[in-house]
């Protein structure tokens, strides 16, 4: 549905985006992740058309953005980091403004009505938009986009200054948007993308430095196969044991935490589980599993990872 190759942009000498290419898949909700001035918006810009970029092509359900700017922008409902609305105006007179602007042809009331009862904002439907809380207006932003009833989302930090619940209500929002359409939504919040993204593009300092699933991220930068073992026995003997372990190929002692046990970094080799071996191997000398977990980093820590010796 959106095609992105090879866009570099510059401000003046300096590079916002070099050499940025992905796609987004029909009905796919992408993420879009990175801290503060890593080149999210300015590629949304890109895409929607509102910035040319120096190099790179973007096409839109096969329309290049620049050439065939009018069919290309029918398939898309943007949300930009600041919405554009009109404070004076009831969210009445906005959407029917938006709606005029797009040269919508579907019945007006009723389109109209049905954006509203899918934001859920049907109950500040006559008041000005300068009277509504910062949650309400987010969401009128969004009724604004779904105005067309465009098959694609871009969405530039939804959730931006919301409150714990707006957040909340937000997000399920988007998934639920996201059954029909194709979303791209930007965050600088990790814990964001990972609650309502099937994939995730990582972006840093201008550059795309990872693209997967939020839970593969995790996995694969982890190394497959590591586990946290709480176990109740003699630290010495219980190293012994797990050297034994066939399948282990590293065993770190993380010191005590609960009384009388240890808890253990244990690594397998290349495509084994050491679970059912150590269950075994610690039932027959005794010693309780008080608890095993595995070891899969959370996105911080990929994101750490991932961007480390730039400078964010
Ligand atoms: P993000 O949305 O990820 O926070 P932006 O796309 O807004 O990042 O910005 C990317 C980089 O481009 C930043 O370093 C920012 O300072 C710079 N930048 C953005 N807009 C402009 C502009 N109009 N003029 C000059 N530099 C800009
Ligand atoms: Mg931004």
């Amino acid at each position: 549905m959106i095609e992105v190759c090879g866009i570099t942009k510059k401000y003046g000498s300096k590079y916002a985006l070099r050499d940025v290419s992905f796609t987004a898949r029909e009905g796919e909700i992408l993420g879009f992740l990175g801290p503060n001035g890593a080149g999210k918006s300015t590629t949304m810009n890109i895409i929607t058309g509102y910035l040319s970029s120096n190099e790179g092509t973007v096409k839109v359900g096969g329309h290049e953005i620049l050439q065939e700017p009018l069919k290309a922008k029918t398939l898309l409902g943007y949300l930009p980091e600041h919405p554009p609305l009109y404070g004076e105006m009831t969210v009445k007179e906005q959407l029917c403004f938006t709606y005029d602007l797009r040269r919508v042809r579907l019945n007006r009331r009723e389109h109209i009505t049905r954006c509203c009862e899918l934001v859920r904002i049907e109950d500040v439907f006559h008041r000005r938009i300068k009277n509504l809380s910062k949650g309400y207006r987010q969401r009128v932003g969004l009724a604004s986009a779904l105005i067309g009833d465009p098959p694609i989302l871009i969405l530039d930090e939804p959730t931006a200054g919301l409150d714990p619940q707006q957040i909340i209500d937000m997000r399920e929002l988007i998934k639920d948007l996201g059954k029909e359409r194709t979303v791209l939504l930007s965050s600088h919040i990790l814990s964001e993308v990972q609650a309502v993204c099937e994939r995730v593009l990582v972006l840093s300092n201008g550059v795309v430095v990872a693209d997967d699933k939020p839970a593969q991220l995790s996995r694969n930068l982890s190394g497959a196969g590591r586990v946290i073992a709480r176990i109740a026995g003699p630290p010495d003997e219980v190293l012994q044991t797990l050297q034994g372990l066939p399948s282990l190929a590293l065993a770190e002692d993380l010191g005590s935490i609960e009384e009388g046990s240890h808890d253990w970094a244990l690594r397998a080799k290349e495509g084994a589980d050491l679970r059912r071996e150590l269950f075994f191997a610690l039932a027959q000398k005794g010693w309780p599993l008080l608890c095993l977990r595995s070891d899969e980093m959370s996105l911080e820590d990929v994101f750490l990872q991932l961007t480390k010796g730039e400078d964010g």
